[in-house]
C-alpha cells in the first residue's frame, strides 16, 4: 500500500469522474483518478450529441419508451430497442414500475430540474475560460406530422422550468431550415445549448490536472478497500491506494465494484451510435432533432453529428455498418445530399442506464464512500450538478442545490438488506 492517503480517490475518468475532481481539486482536495483506459474519455463520454437541453430532460423511462421497446422488438435496426433476456429481465421489472404514471411523472420533474440547474454551470463554466464548445443556439425539432409534434408542445407547456419556445408552421420552418423538406412542424426551444462532449472532458481534465489532480490510466480499479464498513481506499491490479473518500463514476462496471459494500444498481448498458460527416455550408448552427426518426443532429466546426439509438441489449460496443447506413438514411429527411458526404468517423458506445430512469449520485451510508453514475442519455448535461451535490454531501451538506430530494437520486434506494 503507498503511504500517501488522498482527501479523494476517483475511479473513472469520463464527463462524471473528471469534473468531480476538477472540482474536488479546486476546493483544494489532493485528488487522484484511476481509469482503465489510456486517456480521459475512454468510455461513453468519448462521444454523443452534446445536448444541454433542459426543456427535452427527461428519463428513459415511460410509457412512450415501453411502446417503442414493444414495436421494435423484432426490429434490430429500430431506434430504441429492448428485448428481455435472462441478464436484463429483473431490469426490465423495474423499468416498467417506474414508468407508471406516478412514478414517471416525479423522475421527469427531478430529471428537468436537475438539468437546468446543471445547464447554467456548464454557462459559468464556459464563460470562466472553459473552452467546452458551448454555445446556446436553441434546439429545433422537426415534424413531419403536425400530431406528433402535438406531445412536445403540450410537454413543454406543463415544464416545470417553463422554456421559451416557439412554433414553427412548414413556411416558417423552410425559412429556418431549407434543406428539411417535407417536414410540416418545427419546435425550437431558444434557452436550450449545445457543446462539444469530448472537447468538455479534455478541457475539464487537463484543468483538473493543472490545479495537481494525479491521473492514473491504464489502471482499472478491482475492488474498494474497506476497514469496519468504511472505504478506505482502491486497491488495482497494481497497487492499493488510500484516501478520506472514494467516489464510484465508472459507468456500468461501477455495479460490480459497489456489489460488495451492499448496493445493488439495477445499471445497464444502452448502446448507441455517432456518425460525424463532413460539413456543408448548408448545415444550420444550432442541433436539430429529427423526431420521427429518433436521431438527432448537431453541429460542430469541422462536422455534422448524427447522434442516436438506443440499445438495451448488452455489452457489445461494436459498430454495426448497417445501423450507420439507416442513421444517415435517416438523416437524409433534413439534410439532402447526406448520402454522399465523407463519413469522418463512426462510433458505438455505451450509456449507464438506471432502471427507475434517475441518475444514482451522492454519499452512502459508508462515509468514506460516493456515487455519480448511471445518468443514461443525461450524463454531459448532468456532470457540473452531480459533482455539485456529491462535494456537498461529502463535506456533510445535506439537499442538492437544484432542490431536488436528494433520496431521488441517493444511491441508498438500492441497498439490499
Ligand atoms: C449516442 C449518444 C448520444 C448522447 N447524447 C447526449 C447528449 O446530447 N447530452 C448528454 O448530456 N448526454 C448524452 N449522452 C450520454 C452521455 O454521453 C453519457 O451519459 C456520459 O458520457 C456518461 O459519462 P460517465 O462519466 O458516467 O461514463 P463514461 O464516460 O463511460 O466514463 C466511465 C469511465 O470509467 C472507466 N472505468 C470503467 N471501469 C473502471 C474500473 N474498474 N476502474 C477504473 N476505471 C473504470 C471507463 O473506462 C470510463 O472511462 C449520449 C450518449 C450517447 C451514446
Amino acid at each position: 500500500m503507498s503511504e500517501r492517503t488522498y482527501d479523494l480517490i476517483v475511479i473513472g475518468a469520463g464527463a462524471i469522474g473528471v469534473t468531480i475532481a476538477k472540482d474536488a481539486a479546486e476546493q483544494g482536495l489532493s485528488t487522484a483518478i484511476i481509469e482503465a483506459g489510456s486517456e480521459v474519455g475512454a468510455g461513453c463520454s468519448y462521444a454523443n450529441a452534446g445536448l444541454l437541453a433542459p426543456s427535452h430532460a427527461h428519463p428513459l423511462t415511460g410509457f412512450s419508451s415501453v411502446r417503442a421497446g414493444l414495436d421494435n422488438i423484432a426490429n434490430p435496426y429500430g431506434p430504441f430497442r429492448l428485448v428481455p433476456s435472462p441478464e436484463n429481465v429483473r431490469w426490465i421489472a423495474r423499468f416498467l414500475l417506474a414508468s407508471l404514471p406516478r412514478e414517471h411523472g416525479r423522475a421527469i420533474d427531478t430529471q428537468r430540474r436537475l438539468s437546468g440547474a446543471s445547464t447554467a454551470i456548464h454557462r459559468t463554466m464556459a464563460e470562466s475560460g472553459l473552452a467546452t464548445g458551448f454555445r446556446q443556439a436553441g434546439l429545433l425539432d422537426v415534424y413531419r406530422e403536425p400530431a406528433t409534434a402535438r406531445s412536445t408542445i403540450d410537454d413543454l407547456h406543463r415544464h416545470p422550468l417553463r422554456p421559451a419556445f416557439s412554433v414553427l408552421n412548414a413556411a416558417q420552418l423552410a425559412n429556418k431550415l431549407p434543406t428539411a423538406v417535407g417536414m410540416e412542424v418545427g419546435v425550437l426551444t431558444t434557452g436550450d445549448a449545445h457543446c462539444d462532449g469530448y472537447r468538455y472532458v479534455r478541457v475539464v481534465s487537463e484543468r483538473a490536472a493543472e490545479l495537481g489532480v494525479e491521473f492514473h490510466f491504464n489502471e482499472p480499479a478491482e475492488d474498494l478497500i474497506q476497514r469496519n464498513n468504511v472505504t478506505t481506499g482502491v486497491s488495482t491490479e497494481y497497487r492499493d491506494l488510500k484516501a478520506e473518500h472514494t467516489v464510484v463514476a465508472a459507468a456500468e462496471p461501477s455495479k460490480r465494484l459497489l456489489r460488495p459494500s451492499g448496493l445493488h444498481l439495477p445499471l445497464i448498458n444502452g448502446k448507441g451510435y455517432v456518425v460525424d460527416l463532413a460539413k456543408s455550408s448548408t448545415d444550420p448552427d444550432f442541433p436539430i432533432g429529427i423526431k420521427d426518426e429518433m436521431i438527432v443532429a448537431t453541429p460542430y466546426p469541422d462536422r455534422l453529428r448524427l447522434a442516436g439509438v438506443m440499445e438495451l441489449t448488452g455489452s457489445d460496443s461494436s459498430v454495426d455498418h448497417r445501423r450507420v447506413g439507416a442513421m444517415i438514411r435517416a438523416g437524409e429527411s433534413v439534410f439532402s445530399g447526406l448520402s454522399s458526404r465523407e463519413v469522418i468517423e463512426t462510433w458505438a458506445g455505451l450509456r449507464p442506464c438506471v432502471a427507475d430512469g434517475l441518475p444514482v449520485v451522492g454519499r452512502t451510508h459508508d462515509p468514506g464512500l460516493s456515487v455519480a453514475t448511471g445518468h443514461g442519455q443525461q450524463g454531459l448535461v448532468l456532470a457540473p450538478i452531480t459533482s455539485a451535490i456529491v462535494l456537498r454531501q461529502m463535506r456533510g451538506q445535506p439537499g442538492t442545490p437544484s432542490g431536488v430530494d436528494p433520496r431521488s437520486i441517493s444511491p441508498e434506494r438500492f441497498r439490499r438488506r
